[in-house]
């Protein structure tokens, strides 16, 4: 999820249709956020027109791409794993080209390759158009490298090939980038700066999801509230747009009027929200379009006013529980889940006890927990000392995710007993006599099969709980159907 991509498809080979081509094979594994799958599809579908064909066999492969993320120290360490399997493999058949794809690949640039003597090809989250080329290039016998970070590359004109997809939800990309500056966060160094896609461009993807069968979609950035087309170019010249390009621009309620009404049978998710970004308009576009899926993915990080500070957030603690309110009151069957860091620099125990307590306030729905890892360049490597010892965070850590758990089982509780409709996603990992699928809360829901199938809306009566996921049975298709 994210957010972060359920950790069991971590590293996981994507594969897209066969077709005739240029005889060679392209693996291409993704770690990280729902944004490096989602550019996964967008490289493949570059790399398809070029004739490859994807392959789930390292041994197979001509090409291997890894689609990297820097978020915190460990992800970049999975990463560098990844790549002593591959220079194994390596030996067997040298004739293999290793390339470093997104966060890391930006972080790291040129030195990637004199750390890594395996890979051949380090390309950065805006250059992949330029794969082409570089492969050329790798194919001569030279390493390449292109790190450039862009001001108005979108990908809108790329068609996405769907890599190893349900055939039921798709992630479609809105922004890239960020501007946020979170003084913990590394993405503003890795992904460049903000922008947005063109809302045509993203309808008609949208149109052509919903003619190939999709049932979901989920509209994907880094900070989905701050989404702004005024006709091209970085967010932060917007302010020196003209002004019929003020007056026409589409914000991110508006994206969202736009492809709800568009589609009103297609759900419609979205993923990151910013608190000190999200507007009342967005809230109030969602409790007016039953296809806006009741949940929102609100991450706050910390509880206490002083560490939100430190860390940049532009809200205090009382301006996100109004939010939080504002959204109860609009709709008050929609869940909300949560990232936070626990151990951030100077984090005492009080700030911690604040975190807790706005937990407590919220009850979100999940949440998504982390401990503090400095990461080079950011403003908080450079200013602050990572002074809280690494028991300390894991202790924090463990408080805080032992609080979500009461928190999530508190929610599931409250469908006891009803009636709710879930798409259905897929087999039951447990079982295979059963289907799983998500509420439109997101909240996962198992049900025996029955004669229902993959991409079905059936109304499932909810029996009993764990605090992930609902348990329930059929009791016929909903009305979405
Ligand atoms: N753009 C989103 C936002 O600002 O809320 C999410 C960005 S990030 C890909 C996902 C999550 O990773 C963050 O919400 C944060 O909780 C966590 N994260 C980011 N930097 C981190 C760091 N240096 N150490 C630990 N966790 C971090």
């Amino acid at each position: 999820m994210e957010k972060i991509i359920d950790e069991k498809q971590q590293g996981n080979s994507l594969v897209m249709e066969p077709q005739s081509g240029n005889g060679k094979k392209l693996m291409i594994e993704s770690y990280g956020c729902q944004m490096n799958f989602s550019d996964s599809e967008i490289v493949a579908s570059i790399l398809a027109k070029e004739g490859f064909n994807t392959t789930q066999s390292l041994e197979e492969a001509d090409l291997v791409l890894i689609n990297t993320c820097s978020i915190r120290d460990k992800a970049e360490q999975t990463v560098r794993k990844r790549l002593e399997k591959y220079n194994a493999v390596k030996k067997i058949n040298p004739g293999m080209k290793v390339g470093v794809l997104g966060c890391m690949a930006e972080r790291l640039k040129a030195k990637f390759l004199e750390e890594e003597k395996i890979v051949d090809l380090v390309v950065g989250p805006d250059a992949y158009k330029d794969l082409p080329n570089l492969i050329n290039e790798v194919e001569e016998g030279r390493n390449a490298v292109n790190v450039i970070l862009s001001k108005d590359e979108t990908y809108g004109d790329i068609s996405p090939v769907r890599l190893q997809s349900n055939g039921v939800s798709a992630f479609v990309s809105i922004t890239r980038g960020c501007d946020n500056m979170c003084t913990f966060c590394v993405v503003p160094f890795t992904r460049g700066r903000e922008r947005s896609r063109d809302p045509q461009s993203i309808l008609e993807e949208v149109n052509d999801l919903a003619a190939k069968g999709f049932k979901e979609i989920t509209l994907l950035g880094q900070n989905v509230d701050s989404y702004l087309w005024y006709g091209g170019g970085l967010k932060k010249d917007f302010k020196n747009a003209s002004e019929i390009q003020k007056a026409t621009a589409t914000n991110f309620a508006g994206l969202l009027k736009l492809v709800a009404e568009a589609h009103p049978k297609m759900r419609i998710r979205f993923s990151t929200s910013n608190p000190q970004d999200m507007t009342l308009d967005v809230i109030e576009t969602m409790a007016k379009y039953p296809n806006i899926c009741r949940y929102i993915h609100l991450p706050v990080q910390s509880g206490s006013d002083r560490i939100l500070k430190e860390m940049n957030r532009l809200h205090t603690r009382e301006e996100y529980f109004e939010l939080i309110d504002n959204i109860r009151k609009l709709m008050p069957d929609c869940a909300i889940s949560q990232d936070m860091i626990t151990g951030f620099p100077t984090e005492t125990e009080e700030d911690h006890q604040d975190t807790l307590s706005l937990m407590e306030y919220v009850k979100y729905d999940f949440g998504f927990m982390f401990a503090y890892s400095e990461r080079p360049g950011t403003m908080a490597a450079r200013k602050l000392k990572d002074d809280v010892p690494e028991e300390v965070k894991k202790r924090r850590l463990t408080e805080i995710v032992n609080l979500q758990q009461e928190h999530s089982h508190y929610r599931t509780k409250q469908f006891l007993g009803k009636t709710v409709e879930v798409l259905i996603e897929k087999e039951s990992k447990k079982s295979n006599l059963h289907w799983s699928g998500r509420t439109t809360q997101n909240t996962v829901a198992v049900f025996p099969k029955e004669n229902y199938k993959v991409g079905d809306f059936v109304n499932v009566k909810i029996n009993d709980c764990t605090s992930a996921t609902l348990i329930g049975e059929a009791v016929g298709y909903s009305e979405n159907n």
